[in-house]
Order: C-alpha cells, then structure tokens, then sequence
C-alpha cells in the first residue's frame, strides 16, 4: 500500500500541475545532510501582503522577478537535517486546517521515507500558522510523537501568553488563539532556547526579530561551510529583495522586520552564505547577491 502510494505521488509529482513534495535541493554540510521538503503553497491576496505600497512599483518588481499576476502563492519549505542519527525538522507546516493549498508535510516526509516517528527534533523559527499548525494531525493529536519541540523563549512567551489574543490586531487573533492550542498539546515536550544558543549540535540560534516578536534564524555550521535557515526573516524573493526596507503586510512589527531583513540580506551577500527561505522559490535554497540599491536572489545548491 505504502510503497503504491508512493509511486503514485512520484508519478504525479513528475507533471507540473501539482507542487513537488520532495525537492531535488539535497545538500551536504560536512556530515550534515539537508533538504527542504515541501508544504505546499500559501494562497495571499496582494492588497493584504502589499498593503499600503504603490502597488504600480510593486507589479514592475513582481513583474521583473517573473510572479504571475493575480494572488501571491508563495511555496512553503519546510527544512529536513539529518545528521549524527538525528531526523530535524525546522518548522513544521501548516497542518489540515489552515489552508487547502497548504499541509503536505506528511506526504513529503513519506515520499523521503521518513515516518513522523522518526524526526526527533522539530525546530520553530516562530509560531504562525504555516510553521506551527502542522504540529498537529487531523486528529489533534501530535504528528510527531516522539520529537523534541525546540522554540525561542521570547516566542514562547509572546504566543503562550493567553492575553495575547486579545491584544494582537485583530485580524491577528485566530493566529493567537490557533498557536495557543497548540503549544497547549505539545507544552510538556518544548524545550526554550535564546538567541545566540547551539540548540543542536552545529545549530545556531540568531535573533531575526520583527516578523513576530521572537522570530528566530539558525545558522548551520560544519567546519568552514555555513548556511542560514532565514524562516520568515526574508518572506518573499522579490519586494523583499529589491526593496528590503519596504514594509510587508505579513510582518507585525513592520519596521523591526525591515531593519532585521536588511541586516540579514547584508550579511548573506557579503559571506555569500547559502540562505534556505520557507517561502523562497525552487526549495527555497538559493544565495543572496547585490543588485541596484537592493539584493536579488539566486535559487539553486552550490555547496
Ligand atoms: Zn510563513
């Protein structure tokens, strides 16, 4: 049954109407082994992710970087580290219930061969839906029963706070509520970290504040290589990019997010370090380069 299943994902995953679960994106870092896996697409409507930009100079850039017209679908790249007989996971999708184009994860994981009981750590950048929600199966209970659940302690204490529902915008609020539930179910198995910790072995906890108020990046580290796990630090390839200090619709603290992204896409061009984007196109590993008085960037593994 499972080995058909499978065969049929491969089949379909071959044509071009659906997304690929599993991308050809494999990289090694020293004994570090990498891949993203994907989730899906989300589905945004362009008034709410570019709110309040001119949306002609949004469309010339959109238009540049070759993003069809209409909603934005930005792919969802849920980031597989296997290494010294760990199974990682950062992030951990979107789950049944947020959006249909979303929640994959389990099919990706079983096209790779791995069975939910096998990832040992699930990693968090933050806890909006598309990273959190997945935690949990069509059942409400944990997809993964036996992983370590590591999150940033300000993340933590911002989204387990129940008060927070009620003091979030308010078209915020469902996230609040959603995220609260399920930290609720997982509580016993997370395990809080602050920035500037090696949570893992060769992993690096970095503050990329703003997003959310306790966003975390994780730098990968093998010997001399390195590459960052931006999360939603850098949400999309092309505004973000072109026009970094822009705000985005997405972020809640817009301006903390601009300064963190700028500081980030500086960083990434100037180490030419291999970034891996949740929302970045192709997999979402690709490098950051100069362009203008802005940055593009470049998908594909080189390392
Ligand atoms: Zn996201």
């Amino acid at each position: 049954m499972t080995v058909n299943r499978r065969a049929v994902i491969a089949g379909l995953t071959a044509g071009l109407l659906l997304p690929r679960f599993a991308f050809a994106a494999d990289l090694s870092l020293g004994d570090m082994r990498v891949e993203t896996l994907s989730d899906g697409h989300l589905t945004l409507p362009r008034s709410m992710l570019f709110a309040g930009l001119e949306p002609e100079a949004v469309d010339d850039i959109l238009q540049a970087c070759g993003v069809a017209k209409g909603a934005i679908l930005p792919p969802i790249n849920v980031t597989l580290l296997r290494h010294e007989g760990r199974v990682v996971l950062f992030d951990a999708g979107s789950g049944p219930s947020f959006q249909a184009s979303a929640g994959q994860l389990a099919l990706a994981l079983e096209v790779v061969g791995i069975s939910p009981e096998e990832v040992t750590h699930v990693v968090f950048t933050h806890c909006h839906p598309d990273h959190l929600w997945g935690v949990l199966d069509d059942f409400d209970d944990p997809l993964f029963p036996n992983a370590e659940y590591l999150l940033g302690q300000g993340e933590w204490d911002y989204w387990f706070d129940p008060n927070t529902a009620s003091t979030i915008a308010g078209e915020r609020a469902s996230m609040a509520v959603g995220a609260h539930r399920r930290l609720e179910v997982i509580e016993d198995r997370v395990t809080r970290f602050r920035a500037g910790d090696e949570i893992l072995p060769g992993v690096l906890a970095h503050a990329s504040f703003g997003h959310t108020p306790g966003h975390m990046s994780f730098e990968l580290r093998s010997g001399t290589e390195s590459l960052l796990i931006g999360g939603d630090a850098i949400g999309n390839h092309h505004v973000s990019f072109a026009e970094p200090s822009w705000p985005i619709g997405t972020d809640q603290d817009a301006e903390a997010a601009a300064q963190t992204r700028l500081r980030l896409l500086d960083m990434l061009a100037l180490d030419q370090m291999q970034l891996i984007g949740y929302h970045l196109p192709k997999g979402g590993i690709g490098r950051v380069e100069r362009q203008g008085s802005g940055f593009r960037f470049v998908a594909g593994v080189d390392i």
